[in-house]
C-alpha cells in the first residue's frame, strides 16, 4: 500500500513541474493547496506522529525529532542561499546556475523524508499511513511545481525542470522503499520524519501563506487543521 501511496506522491511532484513547464495551466489554486497542506501537516505531525514517535522511540525520539526538522533546516536554507516554496520570481539570486543545484538537492533529501514518512506511517497503522500520506500529497503539487519554477529562473531548459520535478518524485519513492527496507529502524524513521515534516509544514508553507494578503488563505490552514480532526472522528472512531 505505501508503494502505491508512494508512487501516487511521486505523480503528483511530477505533475506540479507539468503545471509550471506548461505555462498555460492554471495555477491560481495552488496556494489553497499550500495552506492547506500547511495545517493538515501541522496537525498531522504534533497529534498523530510525534506522540507516535515517543511511543516507539521513548526518550530517543524527542532527538530525532529535532535532527529530523535541524536536517531539511541545513539542507533546504544553510546550504542553498536562497529558497522558499512557491513560484520563483527572483531570477537573479541565480546567476549562479549551481545555486539552482543546491535547491535541488535540498528539496531531494526533504522528498525521500517525505517517503519515510508515508512507509513508516503505513508500518505502524494503516490510519497513520493514510494520514501521512495525505499530509504529504496536499504539498507535492506545489512541491514539483516550486522545483521546476526555480529552475526555469536560473535558466535551465524545460526539459531539466520537468527532469527535477520528476527526481524529488523518485527520491519520495526511494524513501519509501528504504523504510520498507530498513523495518527495524522504524522508531528512528517516524521520529525523523515528524521532524521533517514540522520543518515543512511550518517552516516552508507557513510562510508562503503568511505573504498573502488578506485573511482568506490564512483561514485555510485552520480548515486544513480541521480537516484531520474531522477524519479522524469518521474513521478511527468509526473502528
Ligand atoms: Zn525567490
Ligand atoms: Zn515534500
Amino acid at each position: 500500500m505505501s508503494l502505491v501511496l508512494g508512487l501516487t506522491a511521486a505523480a503528483a511532484d511530477v505533475f506540479g513541474g507539468a503545471i509550471i513547464v506548461q505555462k498555460n495551466w492554471e495555477r491560481r489554486y495552488l496556494k489553497y493547496f499550500v495552506a492547506l497542506g500547511a495545517g493538515f501537516m501541522l496537525a498531522t505531525a504534533v497529534t498523530e506522529m510525534v506522540p507516535e514517535s515517543l511511543r516507539l522511540a521513548g526518550s530517543r525520539a524527542p532527538l530525532f525529532i529535532l535532527a529530523g526538522y535541524l536536517i531539511v533546516h541545513f539542507f533546504e536554507h544553510t546550504v542553498t542561499p536562497h529558497f522558499h516554496f512557491g513560484e520563483e520570481t527572483h531570477p537573479d539570486e541565480f546567476v549562479h546556475a549551481h545555486k539552482s543545484y543546491s535547491v535541488l538537492l535540498g528539496l531531494t533529501i526533504h522528498t525521500f523524508f517525505d517517503g519515510i514518512a508515508i512507509a513508516s506511517g503505513f508500518l505502524v497503522s494503516t490510519w497513520l499511513g493514510w494520514v501521512i500520506f495525505l499530509a504529504v500529497f496536499l504539498h507535492k503539487i506545489p512541491e514539483g511545481f516550486t522545483v521546476a519554477s526555480v529552475m526555469l529562473a536560473s535558466g535551465r531548459s524545460r526539459g531539466i525542470a520537468w527532469g527535477s520535478s520528476a527526481l524529488l518524485g523518485a527520491a519520495t519513492l526511494a524513501g519509501v522503499l528504504t523504510m520498507s527496507v530498513l523495518e527495524r529502524f522504524l522508531s528512528a524513521g517516524l521520529a525523523l520524519s515528524a521532524g521533517v515534516t514540522i520543518y515543512v509544514a511550518a517552516s516552508d508553507l507557513m510562510p508562503e501563506v503568511n505573504k498573502e494578503p488578506g485573511v482568506k488563505m490564512a483561514l485555510v490552514v485552520f480548515l486544513g487543521v480541521g480537516l484531520l480532526f474531522v477524519l479522524d472522528q469518521l474513521i478511527r472512531a468509526a473502528h
